[in-house]
């Protein structure tokens, strides 16, 4: 089961260019250059165009661009990033060992000088430190704001260098933040940029303002129909994007999914990220639920896992539980999940168990395409009227 956690892979050639920017470079072909090149003073820089904006309480940024006054630097700090608890230093002193040798080379990364093009350089100062969000198992979350005007928001996070080095996960995280980088779209956290000192790596996200959708399916026990569906569709948008870029996501859970600041969807881990491969619910529940047949049989897989992992989604979404659950042993639910043991309570809508019995189906190519689930009746009943599958919608 190792390969569980790593949730990105690429399985091919990104082809991920736009009009000024050069393909990223993959580890496999390019080394990290450590000679910087000439920096841009512009902090906009690599923000412009997708960064959380500066925006004031409650105000709406359906486009993912700044505000025109943010974005000319005049406007004081609208959101309250919260008190610094010195907690970044406080774990430095006394975490992660300085790594050298190859591994050194592998997590040297700094988005400056990773790409073809100059960007800003970033470092902690870069930074007004906010409240802490979180920690994981590499390191601490914080919520932050860029110093230099316009003023973003972003969670910054922390990956000890010698962590990832004792899990074993150097290259892995090097790989994935560089295909994390270069993907954007609304129902994906973006990673901006990224940038290492002696012990550390710290990633530049999206700041995801609702937090994780985790810890909301565990305050209600289970969604609507209404609002399962409308995850259910984001989530299928952000999987056909990624597949359209070779990545399949292979890690699909709601402990991945953090929600953006209208209730949107965002998948929120890329394998770069804290958890050890099902490890949350490992611990939970003793069981690798998401896991397709294919997997537990340990077969070759392709891209259609995720279709079965979102097939579970769906179930855990409004029962509240994964479908192939067995609290007694892992053994008991990989013998269910390769028999597709699967059923449904009676409060169920017949439509959404028609969409998850075409996704839990045991042959990989006999599961519905993800362009036929954004068409289906279930998604479209309660798909916001006039708004794209990846909109925003709040549950
Ligand atoms: P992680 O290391 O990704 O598990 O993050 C630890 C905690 O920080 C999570 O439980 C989240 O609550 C929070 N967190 C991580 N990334 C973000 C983000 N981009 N925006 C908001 N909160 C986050």
């Amino acid at each position: 089961m190792a390969t569980v956690g790593s949730v990105t892979r690429q399985i091919g050639a990104l082809d991920i260019s736009g009009p000024t920017r050069a393909p990223a470079p993959t580890s496999s072909v390019v080394r990290p250059i450590h000679t910087k090149q000439p920096s841009q003073p512009n902090v906009a820089k690599l923000l412009t165009k997708f960064a959380a904006p500066n925006l004031h309480q409650g105000q709406t940024n359906s486009s993912n661009l700044p505000p025109p006054s943010s974005r000319s630097g005049t406007t004081q700090p609208a959101i309250d990033i919260g008190r610094y608890d010195g907690g970044l230093e406080a774990e430095n002193e006394k975490r992660g060992d300085v790594v050298s040798g190859e591994a050194a080379d592998d997590l040297a990364l700094d988005s400056s000088v990773s790409r073809t093009y100059p960007t800003q350089e970033w470092s902690l100062h870069s930074f007004d430190m906010g409240r802490p969000l979180g920690k994981g198992k590499f390191g601490r979350v914080y919520m932050v704001r860029t110093k230099a005007a316009p003023k973003y928001i972003l969670a910054l996070k922390t990956l000890y260098k010698s962590e990832l080095v004792k899990n074993k996960v150097e290259k892995q995280t090097r790989r994935e933040i560089e295909i994390q980088q270069n993907l954007r779209h609304t129902n994906v956290l973006r990673l901006y940029g990224f940038f290492h000192d002696e012990k550390r790596i710290f990633l530049m996200l999206e700041f995801a303002a609702q937090g994780e959708l985790y810890k909301q399916l565990s305050k209600h026990g289970c969604f609507s129909e209404r609002r399962s569906a409308r995850y259910i569709d984001q989530m299928t948008d952000a999987l056909i994007y990624l597949h359209g870029k070779h990545v399949i996501h292979r890690d699909i859970k709601p402990e991945n999914l953090l929600l953006g600041m209208n209730g949107e969807l965002k998948i929120g881990d890329f394998g770069w990220s804290v958890h050890a491969p099902g490890l949350r619910r490992m611990t939970l529940c003793g069981t690798l639920d998401y896991l397709p047949p294919e997997m537990v049989e340990g077969k070759e897989h392709n891209e259609k896992v995720d279709y079965w992992a979102l097939g579970v989604l769906t179930y855990e979404f409004m029962i509240g539980a994964p479908p192939f659950e067995d609290r007694r042993s892992v053994n008991n639910t990989y013998a269910r999940i390769a028999k597709v043991d699967l059923k449904f309570p009676p409060t169920i809508s017949s439509d959404a168990k028609d969409l998850i019995s075409k996704l839990l189906v045991y042959d990989p190519k006999q599961r519905l395409p993800l362009k036929d689930v954004l068409r289906h009746p279930w998604i479209v009943k309660y798909r916001p009227k006039a708004a794209a599958p990846d909109g925003a919608s709040a549950p």
